[in-house]
């Protein structure tokens, strides 16, 4: 079959950004693998990111052009709005076209998608197998169900993402993009690329479970080391890779994986420095495995702090406390990781003095880089329903599913002054600007080679 994959993530950035930034820049690891596995039965694939469209003219163009026998998208909530219109207009422009949906959104609220008349089947769950499936059951002309169950592939036994797939659509459409996926930080320099070393979370936090349990199965489901690492091999090989991210939910959780990995990473050469997920928690369980992490090119972790208020810590059932938030940001310090602070503003039950606990962490922790949210209800997690069950969700759009902090999103929140909290939050004390200047200072001058450099400069000077 002629399969056009349509990624329509343009509620961020909108159309014609390629390479601004996380939202624009990063690559969409559930189509990527996808498409290797149509593409490894047999199946013609080509994609079409509206990211790098100049607006929905130039889709209909670009549709128009490639006239594919089955489009399929993949949905998370907040694309919603954009991914029902590129099946109104696929739908348009030929009929006869087969329009399929997967995606997070498509599989936690199946319910809404199902009597659109422009939706042909709705994947859910893990699409590996079904959707190759599907489509070799389209080309020898048998019946697909409306609803396709997913299953749990073997992560070993399905190809590597195809990485190649939306940097080789960005220059087609034009963009001189140099690095595969958008480098963030400054300890991160391009060629940049994202992996997925896994699937699955065995935590139980209330603003996401049990969605991701629904999506991925009770099990976390690692991939061999081995096969991470040919991954990396090729894409070392194809783009030279500098830096590169997991994007692992909560990659540390294994330990023994986590330790088998970086001994691997190290013994086959590589020296890149990475950021991944972790928790609070393990992070100060498990001072041994960061620091072989630091040894081997950790350069940053995201941590989901999420409140310095231990009451609404157990309120969202993190399973962290404010006292192990602190202790996990002294120990990334003491090896030299930068902090990536993940936190919500606005939560469910929260009073205006437990905002004022997660500030006050947040100034002792002193992040390297800060990212707050203002609390979003999402659809299939605990707290959504207590959301719903308490008349509290103020969302009426599908786009506010962002994760934008500038909007109001429940009620009983003072908005007004969160705002001032969110700017508040953000602030730097002075002392943490001078300890940021001196380390600053100190890593820039205090490397053997650089102090001989010196040394050389000013003795030469002085003959
Ligand atoms: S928020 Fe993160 S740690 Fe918590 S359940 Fe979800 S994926 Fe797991």
């Amino acid at each position: 079959m002629r399969v056009c994959l349509i990624y329509p993530g343009i509620v961020g950035k909108g159309f014609d950004s390629i390479g601004q930034g996380m939202d624009s820049g990063w690559i969409s690891h559930g189509l990527a693998i996808l498409a290797a596995c149509a593409r490894q039965a047999g199946h013609e694939v080509s994609l079409i990111d509206l990211r790098a469209m100049k607006g929905w003219e130039h889709f209909q163009r670009d549709l128009a052009d490639r006239h594919p026998e089955v489009v399929a998208l993949t949905i998370m909530s907040a694309d919603y709005n954009p991914a029902m219109h590129c099946l109104e207009i696929t739908r348009a422009f030929d009929p006869k076209i087969i329009t399929m949906v997967g995606g997070a959104h498509a599989t936690i609220m199946p319910q809404e998608l199902e009597s659109n008349p422009n939706i042909d089947h709705i994947f859910l769950g893990e699409a590996e197998n079904t959707f190759p499936d599907a489509l070799n059951k389209l080309a020898r002309g048998e019946a697909v169900p409306r609803i396709v169950p997913g299953d749990h592939p073997d992560l070993n036994s399905i190809p590597y993402a195809d990485h190649a797939l939306f940097i080789d659509e960005w220059r087609a459409q034009g963009y001189a993009v140099t690095s595969p996926e958008a480098p963030f930080a400054e300890e991160l320099p391009p060629p940049f690329v994202t992996i997925i070393a896994g699937r699955g979370c065995m935590y139980n936090c209330s603003y996401c479970q049990p969605a991701e349990r629904h999506i991925f199965g009770r099990k976390v489901r690692m991939r061999s080391v081995g096969n991470v690492m040919g991954e990396l091999e090729e894409l070392r090989d194809r783009f030279h890779f500098a830096s590169l991210m997991f994007h692992d939910d909560c990659l540390t959780e294994d330990r023994e994986w986590v330790i088998e990995f970086c001994r691997a990473y190290r013994a086959a050469g590589f020296t890149q420095p990475f950021f991944c997920q972790s928790r609070a928690d393990i992070i100060v369980k498990n001072e041994d495995m960061v620091a072989l992490m630091a040894q081997v090119g950790l350069k940053g972790y995201f941590i989901g702090f999420e409140s310095g208020s231990d009451r609404v810590l157990r309120f969202i059932r993190k399973g962290t406390k404010r006292a192990q938030n602190l202790k996990a940001a002294e120990i990334c310090r003491k090896y030299g990781i930068a902090i990536w602070a993940n936190y919500m503003l606005g939560l469910p039950t929260e009073t205006k003095d437990e905002v004022l606990e997660t500030i006050s962490m947040l100034k002792k922790i002193d992040p390297d880089y800060y990212s707050p949210a203002f609390y979003t209800p999402h659809p299939g997690s605990d707290l959504y329903d207590y959301c719903i069950a308490n008349d509290l969700s103020l969302i009426k759009d599908h786009d506010s599913y962002r994760r934008n902090p500038d909007e109001a999103k429940i009620r009983g929140v003072d908005y007004e002054w969160l705002a001032w909290a969110l700017a508040e939050s953000q602030k730097r004390t002075p002392l943490n600007r001078l300890q940021r200047g001196v380390r600053k200072t100190w890593k820039r001058y205090a490397q053997p080679k650089k102090i001989a450099r010196k040394l050389r400069q000013l003795f030469g000077a002085q003959q």
